[in-house]
């Protein structure tokens, strides 16, 4: 039942406070709620969300992390969106392009240090046909059965989605950025269009992926509204990860002087999307620890459960530069280990097993 204003609030109690508490009993509010909450929430309002999330990830997943073992495998991409470092607009970015051997022993690096989950990540490359992603994904199966795999490799379309899954693939990402087509079309060229992306996630569902969306928080000319759609989206999809970073400006496109989103809006949403989806798979994203020294840290105090840490050849990580300032450096085994040391000074455990959707554990 939605909260009404006139309604008195018990001492100590806010309308946000209210708000935050119904959107974890029925896991969404209206439009102008989310909007009221958005823009209304005081700090204090925020650190009582904050609580919330983290006592609801606590329930669903102890004092866990996930760690994922990350291989950006090609920056080539065929799309253009406004934001991206390696957009194909941009003809300074220095492309490269790794072959199914040196994926797998990029995968062999990280199942040594325990990894079990790969994330396979790309531009959309047509270089990596239906075919070639089907070989890969099954020698990556063949290779390690005890793992899962994970492809973020963009907008392919459902036979090539079906055929991906059969090989072995388990999980797919596909951050949908903006839920709102006006704002979608502002942040992408045209023939680009936010169709084709929600299309694309319901196929990716409907074959039985673990799937995930996600969203940019401080993207030029974003709104309380746009954001507002976006939780909406996620209520409505109910994807099995939420992937959520502040926009971060790249010197090479179009928004390169733009701000960057605003890191404390990024950690309240975290925690609302804990609320609404509790189970959910919520990366503490790599953007939010460049937004902010401790940021990673901060993302899962507010609610997130997962790390991705990047497992690709040092030489290629500083091309996969979808923002400025990517940290990128630091061999993968002193990384697991520092990553280790910081989760556990906040009273965290790194774990590095499938790390499955609760409802989809095999
Ligand atoms: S955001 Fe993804 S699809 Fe868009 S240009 Fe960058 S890599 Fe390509």
């Amino acid at each position: 039942m939605p909260l009404r204003q006139t309604e008195p609030l018990a001492p100590g109690r806010t309308r946000s406070t209210d708000l935050v508490d119904e959107l974890a009993a029925n896991g969404r509010l209206a439009h102008d709620e989310l909007v009221a909450l958005i823009t209304g929430a005081t700090q204090a309002d925020r650190e009582y969300a904050r609580r919330r999330a983290a006592a609801a990830a606590q329930e669903h997943f102890g004092n866990r992390v996930f760690v994922r073992g990350l291989i950006e495998f090609s920056n080539h991409c065929r799309q253009d969106c406004l934001y991206c470092g390696i957009r194909k607009g941009n003809r300074e970015a220095e492309r490269y392009r790794l072959d199914a051997d040196q994926i797998l022993d990029c995968c062999a690096q990280g199942y040594a240090l325990g990894y079990r989950t790969f994330v396979l990540q790309s531009g959309e490359d047509a270089w990596y046909t239906t075919d070639v992603v089907v070989d890969i994904v099954s020698r990556i199966r063949a290779a390690y059965p005890d793992c899962a795999i994970t492809l973020s490799i963009g907008e392919r379309g459902r036979e090539a989605y079906q055929r991906f899954f059969d090989a072995g693939a388990d999980r797919y990402l596909l951050r949908h950025e903006t839920a709102t087509p006006e704002h979608y079309a502002r942040l992408h060229p045209a023939g680009q269009a936010l169709s084709t992306r929600l299309e694309c996630l319901r196929e990716l569902k409907e074959i039985g992926f673990q799937t995930g969306a996600g969203f940019m928080v401080g993207s030029p000319f974003q709104t309380p509204d746009h954001l507002a759609a976006d939780l909406e989206l996620l209520a409505d999809l109910r994807p099995h990860m939420v992937g959520i970073g502040p926009f971060l400006p790249h010197h090479q496109t179009p928004f390169g002087d733009r701000p960057a989103g605003d890191v404390d809006l990024t950690l309240f949403l975290l925690s609302l999307v804990r609320l609404m989806l509790p189970t959910v798979l919520l990366p503490s994203t790599t953007a939010l620890g460049t937004a902010r020294a401790g940021g990673r840290e901060q993302g899962i105090q507010a609610g997130a459960n997962v790390l991705m840490l990047n497992l690709s050849p040092q030489d290629q990580r500083a091309k996969y530069l979808l923002y400025d300032n990517k940290a990128v450096t630091g061999e993968v085994a002193e990384m697991t280990h520092a990553v280790q040391r910081s989760l556990e000074r906040i009273g965290y455990t790194m774990v590095v097993d499938r790390g499955d959707h609760p409802e989809v554990a095999r």
